[in-house]
């Protein structure tokens, strides 16, 4: 079920075509090794190649062990692994940035996450970003937008121009647990030391709280955000995006985030 559901995802959202070069963003937790595993089980039908990218923000004891992870199971599927780390790309890990922004830790390391995630795919010329988002995620973030007045955010905005996928966005987390207890993949019960500062943590108890009083919230918000999404991107193309000042990557202030945050530090 598991897997016909992932091949539909796929399919029905035209999410690859053939040839494309599939850049896995694998963080090395259970739901991006469930990712790298469907995909390479798709590519033997559907003939497209993948690369696999971690980010090592430097949170020690935290993201080493699982880029350890990740790259013996892109040995094992034969995946080219690229890894790119905070402290060689801008010269400082995420601990040292976190003594400076105690506030907000998730957001500068984000930021600067999906920077360099979008640096690694732009080199690896890749044509898509597969993302390892589960269908709670995927709630969780939409419930974050609104929250923090995002909507633009909805329609699957990057700000970089690349055509990211979710195909696990419509497996709910517990069943992407499962799906990985039952065959055999990694799960990693490793939590990053600053996740209690993050604003999902508030998202993620509303959605699961209501999803265990009222069955099929998760499904009913999917089919919501579904509905709207076109009716935002629709409302994005015709935005202000002009080029960042200082590294000329899109954006919708005269500054990316990225650049904004490197000069606050
Ligand atoms: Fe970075 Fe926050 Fe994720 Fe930790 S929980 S890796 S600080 S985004
Ligand atoms: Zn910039």
């Amino acid at each position: 079920m598991f897997d016909k559901r992932f091949r539909d995802t796929v399919r029905l959202g035209k999410m690859i075509r053939k040839g494309d070069l599939v850049a896995v963003a694998l963080s090395g937790g259970k739901d991006s090794l469930v990712l790298l595993h469907s995909l390479v089980r798709l590519s033997r039908d559907l003939p497209f190649s993948i690369v696999a990218i971690s980010i090592d923000e430097g949170v020690k004891g935290y993201r080493t062990p699982l880029i350890r992870t990740a790259a013996k199971e892109c040995k094992k599927l034969s995946v080219e692994h690229i890894v790119l780390s905070f402290r060689k790309e801008i010269g400082t890990d995420f601990d040292t940035i976190f003594r400076k922004k105690k506030k907000t830790p998730c957001s500068y390391c984000g930021t600067i996450r999906r920077y360099l995630l979008n640096k690694a795919v732009k080199e690896a010329k890749a044509d898509r970003l597969a993302t390892g988002h589960n269908l709670d995620d995927v709630a969780q973030t939409f419930l974050m937008n609104l929250i923090r007045n995002g909507p633009l955010r909805i329609g699957g905005e990057s700000g970089h121009g690349l055509f990211v996928i979710r195909p696990l966005m419509k497996m709910p987390e517990k069943e992407v647990r499962l799906y990985a207890e039952l065959t055999g993949v990694p799960v990693s019960t490793r939590r990053c030391p600053y996740a209690g500062y993050a604003f999902r943590n508030h998202a993620r108890s509303i959605v699961s709280e209501t999803e265990e009083r009222y069955p099929g919230t998760l499904f009913r918000m999917s089919a919501a955000i579904a509905s709207i999404k076109e009716a935002v991107k629709r409302k994005n193309k015709n935005s202000n995006v002009r080029n960042c000042k200082k590294c000329g990557s899109p954006t919708r202030s005269k500054e990316c985030r990225m650049c904004s945050f490197l000069s606050s530090l």
